[in-house]
């Protein structure tokens, strides 16, 4: 057709955003598309595979645009991943309402990263019973970081802040998490109960003496307990042993 040329638009991805493409649309760089319906750049980018919370900037003809900004003909988009370490505790253009600090639901498919994660010290939300529907829910009441497999999920309105997880061991899932988001010590190791996410308060050993086992009475001073789930706590070889991991060893 005569002209055809002047009605697409063109989309470059970069970096490992390119990954996240569907299999069709891999390797082809440009992606170019005719324009055919009004759409958002947002729809547009997740009709290609790539979720928006993967997105840390869209540039039309070089200029920073929003989610929103619809789809023209002859317009050149640049689509770039998330700069790392990631920083979510100020406003960018595309994610103008930033969160507090480091908070995280963890979905069914990584519940292991998410006791990795309070491990660390990191306010975790797990529940091996919620579905996506509740996950979305939970989302809306708070604002946090989904760490999810599922591609799907991210495309979500309601999530706003999330993060597709490459990684396949939890223990890898766990450095890849600490790497995007820049942790590079453990302030708050055991400071959460592992089983609820509750923050753990200091006990005097008198008071669980008959609770723990004659090594630890001899070993260990220091305590502390959940005061929901009532589980007791205390600085062992797993600290170090996370500490390590962290520093790549
Ligand atoms: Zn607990």
């Amino acid at each position: 057709m005569a002209g055809s040329g002047d009605m697409n638009a063109f989309f470059h991805f970069h970096g490992d955003l390119t990954n996240l493409l569907r299999r069709r649309w891999r390797g082809a760089t440009p992606i170019i598309q005719p324009v055919t319906r009004s759409a958002s750049i947002k729809d547009v980018i997740e009709s290609f595979g790539v979720p928006h919370t993967e997105v840390g900037e869209i540039l039309c003809d070089g200029m920073p645009v929003q989610f929103s900004r619809l789809v023209a003909a002859g317009r050149r988009f640049d689509i770039l991943p998330i700069p790392v370490p990631r920083e979510v505790t100020q406003p960018t253009l595309l994610h103008p309402h930033p969160l507090q600090g480091l908070g995280f639901v963890v979905d069914i498919n990584a519940g292991r990263l998410a006791r990795y994660l309070r491990m660390a010290g990191f306010d975790t939300l797990y529940d091996s019973t919620w579905d996506d529907a509740k996950i979305l829910q939970v989302l809306q009441l708070e604002p946090r970081i989904l760490l999810t497999r599922s591609l799907d999920l991210l495309k979500r309105k309601e999530v706003v802040y999330g993060r597709y997880i490459r990684a396949e061991s939890p223990v890898a899932q766990m450095r890849e998490v600490f790497d995007v988001f820049g942790v590079t010590e453990l302030l708050r190791a055991f400071s959460r109960c592992l089983q609820c996410n509750t923050v753990l308060e200091p006990v005097p050993k008198q008071d669980i003496l008959p609770r723990l086992e004659p090594l630890t009475i001899r070993h260990v001073d220091a305590f502390s307990i959940c005061s929901r789930c009532d589980k007791i706590y205390w600085e062992g070889s797993h600290v170090a042993r996370m500490q390590r991991m962290l520093e790549g060893h």
